[in-house]
């Protein structure tokens, strides 16, 4: 079977397809029981469903600095399930899967299986159980991450949890360790506390031990009453019997609940796919080598999104996507001597968009990010100025009751440029979007303060007042 097009996996490489390709014969392959990627069957979209039950649940119980004698009772665990999947996130994938069989996408067939190269743009999946060979013009790799498992885990042969299975797990367990400290696992763990389960979490440096150095060291103090935190610690052994798992670490220290959930960070699924029948390099972490373009080393073969951007985000996938398919189609307008896509000049494409990248972490607090640390800015030579901002000294943050929010700005002093702005506290991850607005049109700071309101009291004040702390040049009115 030969396509114009084929798309190795059903996350954002679902969305490839526009009405420009409806003249084009395309395979979409995806291995997943469920179609439609990580975002929406198990990453983004049902975590940020739970994350809205934990923060109502941990309102409740901390209502009393606002005067409001709430307590928080117990969560309904298959209920709140049932909303995510049943109601939602199951119902999305059934429905994107039968579209694509349906008739509205006569050009489009779906291979239901593992793909992997055997040749150069030759592919070996599976069409209705069958295993079957096929070949295209033109091959999109989106073949996304998984959970990275650490061998102490791996091979002890105790059973661990991932964001694929916890969310869907029949009953809310009493206790949990989390092993890591990123966003996915400081994700869990406020939900699970929040609803009710003792969480431990297990972690060889500080939680969030990437973000602005004064950003981790205030979110580790404020969240260390919340969990049983073990930090600085590795796993030595892990055991387990029919109710619990023991993970015994490296001081000696033995923590047994009644699930693990291991959240170690990602890996690209490259390493899966006998990338180099086809000619197709990636790095020794199995993420496929691109170049500014989404072009692999392999001609005619693309790749986006987890399997190759150095950003593990769905707002980059999304991103890379829509620059990959500009440049297939200023390709696909090349076209060779047996009508096969030709190459075309980069000036034509247009480069993957990695800057300025935002990204936030729907914990409690909730963080959020764009551009450079502190540490970063100084490293990078600029003429540094920085102001931390607290949530507390605005109206909006009297209202919340607010302790211990803040917002961190670093600027360069010689241009008034933002170079990096880091949110914890409440709407974080909303706060944030005028930052990126500042970074990507290069905004004068000075002109950010004082050319436009600042709606008062909302939270969007902290930020302003951010500015202005700032050593800048400020105009008197
Ligand atoms: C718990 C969690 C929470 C997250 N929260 C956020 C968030 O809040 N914001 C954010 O921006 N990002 C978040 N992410 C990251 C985001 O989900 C990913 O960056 C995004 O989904 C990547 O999209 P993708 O298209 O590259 O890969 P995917 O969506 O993973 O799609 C890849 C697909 O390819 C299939 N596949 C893989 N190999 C093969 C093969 N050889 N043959 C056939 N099929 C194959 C897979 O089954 C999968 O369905 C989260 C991730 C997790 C795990």
């Amino acid at each position: 079977m030969h396509f114009d097009y084929i798309i190795i996996g059903s996350g954002s490489g679902n969305s490839f397809p526009t009405p420009e390709f409806d003249d084009a014969s395309i395979a979409i392959i995806e291995e997943a029981p469920r179609f439609g990627g990580t975002c929406l069957n198990s990453g983004c979209i049902p975590t940020k469903m739970y994350v809205v039950a934990a923060d109502t649940a941990h309102s409740a119980a901390t209502s009393e600095r606002l005067g409001i004698h709430t307590t928080f009772e117990g969560a309904d665990w298959p209920a709140i399930v049932d909303r995510v999947f049943g109601h939602r996130v199951d119902i999305i994938s059934r429905g994107g899967e039968e579209y694509r069989r349906g008739d509205e996408c006569p050009n489009i067939t779906l291979f239901r299986g593992h793909a992997q190269f055997t040749g150069p743009k030759t592919l070996s999946t599976t069409l209705d159980g069958e295993d079957v060979e096929i070949t295209g013009d033109t091959i999109i790799i989106a073949a996304g991450s998984r959970p990275f498992i650490p061998p102490v885990i791996a091979e002890s042969g105790v059973p661990y949890l991932t964001n694929e299975d916890v969310m869907r797990l029949p009953e809310q367990p009493e206790s949990i360790t989390i092993l890591g400290g990123g966003f996915i696992a400081m994700e869990f763990a406020h939900v699970f506390q929040s609803l009710g389960t003792h969480v431990r979490i297990v972690n060889r440096s500080p939680l969030m031990r990437h973000l602005d150095a004064d950003i981790h060291d205030r979110f580790n103090a404020l969240v260390a009453p919340r969990y049983e935190t073990h930090i600085g610690r590795m796993v030595s052994s892990a055991s387990h019997d029919d109710n619990s798992v023991t993970l015994t670490l490296d001081d000696g220290t033995s923590l047994t609940s009644s699930a693990l959930l291991v959240a170690t960070g990602r890996v690209p699924n490259g390493d899966r796919m006998n990338l180099a029948a086809a000619g197709v390099d990636m790095h020794d972490n199995g993420r496929i080598v691109v170049d500014d373009y989404g072009r692999t080393t392999a001609d005619g073969i693309w790749a986006l999104g987890d399997v190759s951007s150095p950003y593990m985000l769905k707002h980059v996938a999304n991103a890379e996507l829509r620059a990959v398919r500009h440049n297939v189609l200023q390709a696909a307008g090349a076209r060779d001597a047996s009508g096969a896509p030709g190459a075309t000049s980069t000036s034509d494409m247009v480069p993957m968009p990695h800057d300025h990248v935002p990204s936030a972490v729907f914990t409690y607090p909730q963080l959020a990010t764009v551009g450079l640390t502190e540490e970063q800015a100084r490293e990078a030579g600029y003429d540094v100025t920085t102001k931390i901002q607290n949530y507390g000294d605005v109206a909006y943050g009297w209202a919340l009751e607010d302790q211990g929010s803040v917002v961190k700005l670093i600027a360069d002093k010689k241009t008034a440029r933002l170079l990096g702005a880091h949110y914890m506290g409440p709407q974080a991850s909303t706060l944030i979007q005028q930052m990126v607005t500042v970074l990507a049109f290069n905004l004068d700071l000075r002109d950010v303060a004082r050319r436009q309101y600042w709606t008062h009291p909302a939270l969007a004040e902290v930020t302003e007042n951010a500015i202005l702390g700032l050593d800048l040049d400020f105009p008197d009115y």
